[in-house]
């Protein structure tokens, strides 16, 4: 199974930075993106900020610039990236800087309202990686201070963004000094029209990625979170099963997440112990297991289905009434993901987390993503 930042072949520099960075399993966007940015192809991805859209391509990029390591010449970039702020285009050249701390590939950023000369300085030798924004861009480029012409990506961050800020025009013109042999990575929250069609000039032949908005998903579900010690998590998730009125009638499908695969399989064995139909799926299943473990869980057989993130990517199961995360996931992405599995197609969903003190910074990075605070439920009494 490819789940692992090792697995998608990633330079060991790259490895070694991410590590650095403690993020351990790609999210949904680099797990779409990262092969085929890799191998060349060009990639229209939809995916906001917040799914970790900016390592899914800064990443395969700097492995291709790696892998053909030569000199930029002077005046000009490899890797051109146009980003609509000033913010955004910091944040990316710092997670370029980030990633390829362990390489030697230069990154510079570029944007307005600063002086320019020291801009122009810093690409005079050349650059590996120029972030900027299309405005000052082209001030640099009517003053020949950067020429676009020897440059081998190029990549578009939130193009509906640009569209609002009116750099549609810079942006074509800024196109039009590119190569036309070149790999171009284009990245929008939405497309519009006008940006579907932008993206048809300048791709070619382009593989289509997309992870479902955060906030879509987040709104159709009803989240709780519950905070709870860890030795306690066990006898509360058989409370909630056997007690929770909304369960207790509960015809429906309840998915059990748990951080590690060992987890899982501890928290069936709990489960059967106390006298609860549940069945683990996770990596160190084999297919025909997992096979059976769902059919089962789709027929209604087995009411519980404990997964670990990865094995669940494959999960595709109605019905699923209730989430409940055992553990908190690390990756804030995930947790939109999980609670994605319920309210599918439209319908509503309750999404249960158990939260211990080693998890509630954890729980912090999912609100920052999520943008809300998942409401906090007291612990439910004890079944005498
Ligand atoms: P972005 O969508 O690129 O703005 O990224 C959102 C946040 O997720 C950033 O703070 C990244 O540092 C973080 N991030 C990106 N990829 C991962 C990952 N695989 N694991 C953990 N955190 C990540």
């Amino acid at each position: 199974m490819t789940t692992s930042f090792e697995s998608l072949g990633l330079a060991a520099p790259l490895l070694k930075a991410l590590a650095t960075e403690g993020y351990t399993v790609p999210t949904p966007i680099q797990l779409q993106a990262i092969p085929h940015v890799m191998t060349g192809h060009d990639l229209q991805g939809i995916a906001q900020t917040g799914t970790g859209k900016t390592a899914a391509f800064a990443l395969p990029i700097l492995h291709r610039l790696m892998a053909q390591n030569r000199a930029p010449a002077p005046k000009s970039c490899r890797v051109l990236v146009l980003a609509p702020t000033r913010e955004l285009a910091s944040q990316i050249a710092d997670s370029f800087r980030a990633y390829g701390r362990d390489t030697k590939l230069r990154t510079t950023v570029m944007f307005g309202g600063v002086p320019k000369p020291r801009q122009s300085r810093a690409i005079a030798g050349g650059i590996d990686i120029l972030v900027a924004t299309p405005g000052r861009l082209l001030d640099h480029l009517n003053d020949r201070a950067v020429r676009l012409d020897l440059t081998e990506i190029l990549v578009l961050d939130e193009a509906d963004h640009m569209l609002d800020l009116g750099f549609i025009v810079p942006i074509r013109k800024i196109a039009a000094m590119l190569p036309a042999k070149r790999q171009t990575l284009f990245f929008s929250a939405t497309m519009p029209k006008e940006i579907g069609e932008l993206a048809g000039k300048l791709l070619h032949n382009p593989v289509h990625v997309a992870v479902a908005p955060v906030a879509t998903t987040v709104e159709r579900v009803e989240q709780q979170v519950i905070f709870v010690d860890t030795a306690r998590k066990r006898n509360l998730l058989t409370d909630i099963l056997h007690n929770d009125k909304q369960m207790a009638g509960n015809t429906g499908r309840i998915l059990v997440f748990t951080r590690t695969k060992h987890g899982a399989d501890r928290v069936v064995k709990h489960l059967e112990q106390v006298g609860v139909q549940a069945d683990a799926i996770h990596g160190n299943k084999s297919q025909p297991q997992r096979e059976r473990a769902l059919a089962a869980f789709r027929s209604g057989q087995v009411k519980v289905l404990v997964a670990t993130d990865i094995a669940a990517r494959g999960i595709d199961v109605d019905g699923v009434t209730h989430v409940i995360n055992f553990d908190l996931p690390n990756v804030p992405e995930s947790y939109v993901h999980r609670i994605g599995r319920t309210a599918r197609a439209g319908a509503t969903g309750v999404a249960i987390s158990f939260c211990d003190a080693q998890e509630r910074a954890f729980l912090r990075d999912i609100e920052k993503l999520i943008r809300t605070k998942v409401p906090v439920m007291p612990s439910p009494a004890r079944a005498a």
